[in-house]
């Protein structure tokens, strides 16, 4: 009887045996790359592709770790300034703009900061 084991292709030897086949597609046929990989790779390449989308998913989610103390640092900026704009309040704290835009926006809907004015020309102050 004529028996064919598969070995992980991404471990060192001694090569454990492989648990399964993975194939990459590109949607074209006779074109795909099959790697034989053992549990621990199995896992390791399968993680690739499910970090890649999770993070497509909630691009602001983590906001508060990355910028550290972003609430504070603008409820102080408004209260020097007595009334304040997200731009120069952005360039003022070295924050993008985009992220101080949405804690100006999130400040607002929580009732810490009054908006006077629309889009563009919007000015805050303190509640
Ligand atoms: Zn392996």
């Amino acid at each position: 009887m004529k028996q064919t084991i598969l070995v992980c292709d991404r471990c060192p030897a001694p090569k454990p045996f492989a648990v399964t086949t993975l194939v990459l597609s590109n949607g074209r046929r006779g074109q795909n790359l099959a790697v034989d990989v053992c549990k621990k790779h199995e896992a390791e390449i399968k993680r690739c592709f499910l970090e890649t989308r999770k993070r497509g998913v909630s691009p602001l989610r983590g906001r508060h770790s990355k910028y550290t103390n972003l609430d504070e640092k603008i409820m102080a900026f408004v209260e020097r300034m007595k009334e304040a704009a997200p731009t120069p309040c952005s360039k003022a704290i070295k924050v993008p703009r985009h992220a101080v835009q949405k804690a100006f926006l999130d400040l607002a809907a929580a009732g810490k900061l009054v908006r006077s004015g629309k889009g563009r020309q919007a000015t805050y102050r303190k509640a």
